[in-house]
């Protein structure tokens, strides 16, 4: 083992996060340096390439209320973006509801019954909070309180533990703002009667941007940006953090046979909170390992099938709440860009939401494809003998996991990091927040303004505050 370059910064993770860090970092000639476990860039928007296929790990909008995130994304595209009408359904019981809800719409899947169910419990939850003000806990208290009983039970409940592994009465409270930020049963009804432009919501927006070639290409442009100064090294996992009196010394990686040591000045971490406290030597004080192991991500398995077919669907998304169904959503990235596919050719993208613990994460990707596509067919999107190809890829981490105890842990776990004066985390599973990509680059601009001010103080705005005032 070599005894360790110096850097100014070394930053952990090349997704959104760690790369947007790492950009604005370099151009002021700090000398960075950026560390990936993966081949390649992008992390959770990172863009696979497979035969003259390509497609995102689940379909990846992009859309901010962020003018200067907004900004830096257009310009990292140098203008080579497409503007993509979004069209979504969920799919219940062999009829298509329209995503966002539209009221009229679901009315007439639902018939008489459901509809009448759906008005009378959401007034009664109305009245009722009129007159006692129940305290909410969970995330089920928060979507009954938005949209009635009814409509939770049909179209929330099976979706959201579907995602996420747990009830939903489980789940923590704020997960119901960040998921469908404004929507409301009321929000849906003004939209059906008075058309759309019902406010800023995101879940209620109707475009989006995309660039031709994947997601992706967000992270390739990131990473040509340092790498006109600085090194990215990719299939290079951190196995190591070594600290002492309150700093982080170094950073251990290891690639074939090989350790390296990473000394600098400030370390920036976008990896998951959990293991990064696995990878630090001393390690933590009992509680902090325990509170770390309180900390729990979803997994997801991407299963993608490739269609001999210029197009299956018209939708950007297709939600699948059904348990009997192994998948929770579908894309057809071709409905994104034409350019995901050959020409005449199209594939479906399938998220399979599960635990590393779980036979589904376990089982051969043989077994995995054949339930796939049998699925596929059994709701009529395909005939099997219309599959070409297919590609199976596992994704750790996917989804931190917004359990109501999670606050309690976090807040533990980084009151801890705090301790050490020159770690930084920044991104969804760095800090454990819900973050989309936007809020992902903007925890990174703050933590690189942080660095460049030299102003540890202001460690709240990279401790997941990017997102609190939403
Ligand atoms: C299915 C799905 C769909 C989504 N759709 C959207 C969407 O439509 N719009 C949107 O805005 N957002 C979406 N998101 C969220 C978006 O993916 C994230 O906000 C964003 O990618 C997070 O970036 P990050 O850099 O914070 O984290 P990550 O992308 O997780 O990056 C962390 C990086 O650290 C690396 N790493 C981990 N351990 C080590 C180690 N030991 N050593 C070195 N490197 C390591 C990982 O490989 C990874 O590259 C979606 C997420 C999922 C899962």
């Amino acid at each position: 083992m070599n005894d360790g370059e110096a850097w100014d910064v070394v930053i952990l993770g090349a997704g959104l996060a760690g790369l947007t860090a790492g950009n604005l970092l370099s151009e002021p000639g700090v000398d960075v340096l950026v560390i990936e476990r993966e081949e390649s860039v992008g992390g959770l928007s990172r863009t696979i390439e497979h035969n003259g296929f390509r497609f995102d790990l689940g379909g990846h909008r992009f859309i901010t209320e962020n003018q200067r995130i907004d900004d830096f994304v257009k310009d990292i595209l140098d203008g080579d973006f497409l503007d993509v009408d979004r069209s979504s359904k969920i799919l219940l019981n062999g009829k298509y509801f329209d995503y966002p809800w539209r009221l009229l719409n679901a009315f007439r899947g639902l018939g008489v019954r459901g509809t009448s169910a759906i008005l009378f419990d959401y007034s009664a939850e109305r009245l009722r909070r009129l007159f006692r003000d129940t305290e909410i806990k969970s995330f089920e208290d928060a979507m009954v309180c938005r949209f009635g009983r009814a409509m939770f039970d049909i179209f929330v409940k099976e979706y959201s533990e579907k995602v996420w592994g747990i009830e939903c009465g489980l789940m923590a409270k704020e997960l119901a703002e960040w998921r469908i930020q404004g929507l409301s049963l009321w929000v849906a009804a003004r939209d059906a009667l008075f058309g759309p432009g019902g406010g800023n919501a995101r879940t209620l927006a109707r475009k989006f941007l995309f660039p031709p070639l994947g997601i992706g290409m967000i992270a390739e442009g990131l990473r040509r940006g340092i790498e006109k100064s600085h090194p990215v090294l990719t299939g290079v996992p951190v196995v190591r953090v070594n600290h002492s009196a309150g700093r982080i010394d170094s950073v251990m990686t290891r690639q074939g046979d090989e350790t390296r040591l990473h000394r600098a000045g400030e370390f920036v971490s976008s990896i998951p909170l959990n293991t990064l406290l696995r990878l630090f030597d001393p390690k933590p004080p009992a509680g902090i390992l325990e509170a770390a192991a309180g900390l729990r991500f979803r997994d997801l398995m991407i299963v993608t099938v490739m269609i001999d077919r210029p197009r299956v669907t018209d939708q950007t998304w297709i939600y699948v709440p059904g348990h009997e169904i192994p998948f929770g959503r579908i894309h057809e990235p071709t409905n994104w860009s034409e350019k995901m596919a050959p020409r005449g050719k199209t594939l479906l993208v399938t998220e399979h939401f599960c635990f590393r613990q779980d036979d589904a994460w376990k089982a051969g990707d043989d077994a995995l494809v054949e339930a796939t596509v049998a699925s596929l067919e059994d709701l009529g999107f395909i005939q099997g003998h219309e599959v070409i190809d297919s590609l199976v890829l596992r994704i750790p981490n996917a989804y931190p996991i917004l359990d109501i105890g999670h606050e309690e842990n976090r807040g533990k776990i980084l009151d801890y990091l705090d301790t050490f004066v020159n770690l930084h985390v920044i991104g969804r599973g760095g800090t454990f927040r819900y973050l989309n990509m936007d809020h992902a680059m903007e925890s990174g601009i703050a933590v690189a303004e942080e660095i460049l001010a030299g102003n540890k103080e202001s460690r709240s705005r990279s401790r997941g505050g990017a997102e609190a005032h939403r």
